[in-house]
């Protein structure tokens, strides 16, 4: 065991392709008594036995199927990938919420064209983060954000991304935090291999986000107490 607690550097196989990643690229699932039997754990924290799996429907159908999950469960049961699949997605949808609006409340987080220039020009910039719809500029933008080799992720519509600040559109903001930058980067990630980009956030709050344009800062604290699995 203590030569287990050693091991940091962290590569695991993940139990669909069986391959062994940086943990990083990889999500982990915790296991619980019932139904789905898995739950994401996309922040890594929940104790307990877990499984580590790349957030690819692929991945997620042969865990399923051939029974990575299940010998980590140590008995036979009945998963839906798909099911499993919906949790992750919902749990790192509620992860990039929580993380936009925690950088925005502590004001590390450059919203708007005029603002995300600035950021660019002062070096703030650590990740642009541009609307699905987004025209004109954002390419103009994204072209600055990579010679400055900052990391570019799609977000929702204009609409949504502003609903999520409390405000109109929003085509363009500029993450100026570096620890938030690479767990938003490390979460879009994860989240494009489940689903389309630039679906992100919702139209409809996503669960647990009831009132979420409305009161940014309770959300964030809904975000931070939800480590622990329903
Ligand atoms: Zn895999």
């Amino acid at each position: 065991m203590i030569a287990m607690a050693r091991k940091t550097t962290a590569e695991r196989t993940c139990a669909g392709c069986r391959q062994q990643r940086p943990r990083e690229e990889l999500v982990r699932l915790a296991v619980v008594a019932e139904p789905p039997y898995v739950v994401a754990d996309a922040r890594g924290r929940l104790g307990g036995r877990g499984v580590w799996i790349h957030a690819e429907s692929e991945c997620l159908k042969t865990a399923a199927r051939k029974g990575g999950i299940a010998r980590s469960l140590r008995r036979p049961v009945t998963l839906d990938s798909a099911v499993i699949a919906d949790g992750i997605v919902a749990q790192l949808e509620r992860r990039l919420e929580g993380l936009l609006l925690g950088a925005h409340r502590a004001r590390r987080v450059a919203v708007g064209t005029d603002s995300v220039r600035e950021s660019l020009a002062e070096g703030r910039i650590r990740l642009l983060g541009v609307a699905s719809d987004a025209a004109g500029r954002r390419d103009e933008l994204m072209a600055s954000a990579e010679r400055l080799g900052k990391a570019c992720v799609v977000l929702g519509t204009k609409a949504d991304v502003g609903r999520l600040f409390g405000r109109g559109e929003v085509a363009v903001l500029a993450i100026e935090d570096g620890g938030i930058a690479e767990e938003v980067r490390r979460a879009s990630a994860h989240l494009a291999g489940l689903r389309p980009a630039g679906t992100f956030p919702h139209k409809e709050p996503v669960e647990g986000a009831e009132g979420a344009a409305s009161s940014p800062d309770r959300q964030v604290e809904s975000v931070v107490e939800d480590r622990k699995p329903e």
